[in-house]
């Protein structure tokens, strides 16, 4: 996995991009939480389930199907006016949720991420691995190890989330503001 932070990056993303019309801070901090909710799996570990189980590191809690059901869960709590609200929320959280296992689809180690879980019980890893793995060890973090998956994840994570975020920004900024009904300039009437 990238470190349990770098997750946060998608859901932040999106929500500086999108602003808080349509990402309002408790639909954005419901998007971080979920973000990092998956690897809640590792406390298998100490009761002894086994890694390559659906239960599992990288199992079931990594699946799309998680990812809908939590988000159409919590969707409920965050988006209280109306379906369309409702299914805009969703989407949100679905997509926070599900790109932590695409993250870590594309980190250099591990055993591959149950995606399609219970279609597949396939561990899938994306065609590149570029994100150095985090250790599960926090202490094993420290050191030259721990730069090296800095250094990646900022650069892997971090700067795309960075410039899809300001992209976002200025897009809002600059086009969206043009074309607000404020903005539009009233011909007087004769
Ligand atoms: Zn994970």
């Amino acid at each position: 996995m990238p470190t349990i932070i770098s997750h946060a990056a998608v859901p932040l993303a999106l929500g500086l991009a999108a602003g808080t019309r349509w990402v309002p801070p408790r639909l954005l901090w419901t998007g971080i939480a979920l973000s990092m909710l998956p690897d809640l799996d590792v406390t298998g570990f100490h009761m002894g389930v086994p890694y390559g189980s659906t239960l599992g590191h990288r199992g079931v809690s990594h699946s799309l199907l998680a990812a809908g059901l939590a988000g159409g869960l919590l969707a409920g709590f965050t988006g209280r006016e109306g379906f369309r609200q409702y299914l805009g929320h969703l989407l949100f959280l679905f997509i926070a949720m599900a790109s932590h296992g695409l993250l870590d689809m594309l980190t250099t180690g591990g055993k591959g991420v149950e995606l399609l879980w219970p279609w597949s019980a396939h561990r899938f890893f994306a065609p590149w691995q570029v994100i150095r793995v985090s250790p599960l060890k926090l202490s094993l973090l420290l050191g030259e190890r721990g730069l090296a998956v800095a250094r990646s994840e900022l650069l892997w994570i971090w700067l795309p989330a960075g410039i899809v975020s300001l992209l976002g920004i200025l897009l809002r900024r600059f086009v969206c503001h043009s074309y607000s009904p404020r903005n539009i300039t009233q011909t007087p009437s004769p």
